[in-house]
């Protein structure tokens, strides 16, 4: 169990609680967000994507999945039952940056080998999940970030949970700044098959810290407990564990 420590809301009074490690919180009865070591208001845009399930009708979504593809036992939507539903608000630092890089590598597909240079240039909006021992899929996740309003507590449910977040903005920055220039190191190897040189510079532009809804549901199929996240905003499923069919290629 974790030691639960609560904090005075400046703003309506009431409590608010975190987990060690966190380090912005936010208050549920308001929606005030604070920066817990400082005891001071947080001073970066606050956004939120809304959900649009309940935990009937999030059920929709995960057995049209099931029922779609060939790699799926032809029964799973049938046989399968979900056990556990819960909504989450998980929350990410979105970076709107603008990266370069130059590169200089070896191409080696040819005799002799040549030294080949190249230049990345692209824009993101890059998300950094702002939890350290969360297991999430970030890279898989499609945020649908036209859908972005102010954070509104009273948007979210009395069922969901909205976790803190354990990664400030500087060192968000800096984990997009590493995740992005490995991301840049793949792409230059589809160019060159050994790079000699790297230069990258990621610019900033802008910075929001958002709770986006994900349903975390678990589901029994022949005695087994699978997995599956659901984008509570589009209906998406961003991860799903699919059961082996027994006619694999092993
Ligand atoms: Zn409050």
């Amino acid at each position: 169990m974790s030691i639960v420590q609560e904090i005075t809301c400046s703003h309506c009074g009431a409590p608010i609680s975190f987990e060690p490690g966190e380090i912005i919180a936010t208050c549920k009865y308001c929606g005030y967000t604070v920066v817990i070591e400082t005891g001071k208001a947080f001073t970066f845009e606050h956004s939120m994507l809304q959900n649009k399930y309940d935990p009937t009708k999030i059920e929709e979504p995960v057995r049209n999945w099931m029922r779609a593809g060939f790699l799926k036992p032809p029964d799973l939507a049938r046989k399968s039952k979900i056990m556990e539903k819960a909504l989450i608000y998980l929350p990410f630092w979105v970076m709107s940056v603008e990266a370069e890089s130059d590169y200089k590598g070896i191409f080696e597909r040819i005799t002799p080998p040549v030294v080949k240079e190249g230049k990345i240039e692209k824009k993101y909006d890059w998300l950094v999940l702002a939890r350290k021992a969360t297991k999430f899929p970030t890279r898989e996740y499609d945020v649908p970030l036209t859908g972005k309003i102010a954070y509104d507590f009273r948007k979210i449910e009395a069922f969901a949970k909205v976790l803190n977040s354990e990664i400030d903005k500087s060192e968000a920055v800096e984990l997009a700044k590493q995740q992005i220039e490995e991301h840049h190191r793949y792409l230059a190897q589809q160019d060159v098959d050994r790079i000699i040189e790297m230069k990258n510079e990621v610019k900033t532009k802008q910075t929001v810290y958002l709770h986006a809804p994900v349903w975390f549901l678990k589901y029994e199929y022949k005695g087994k407990t699978y997995e599956s996240l659901i984008d509570g905003a589009t209906g998406t499923i961003i991860k799903g564990d699919i059961p082996s069919t027994g006619f694999g290629i092993f």
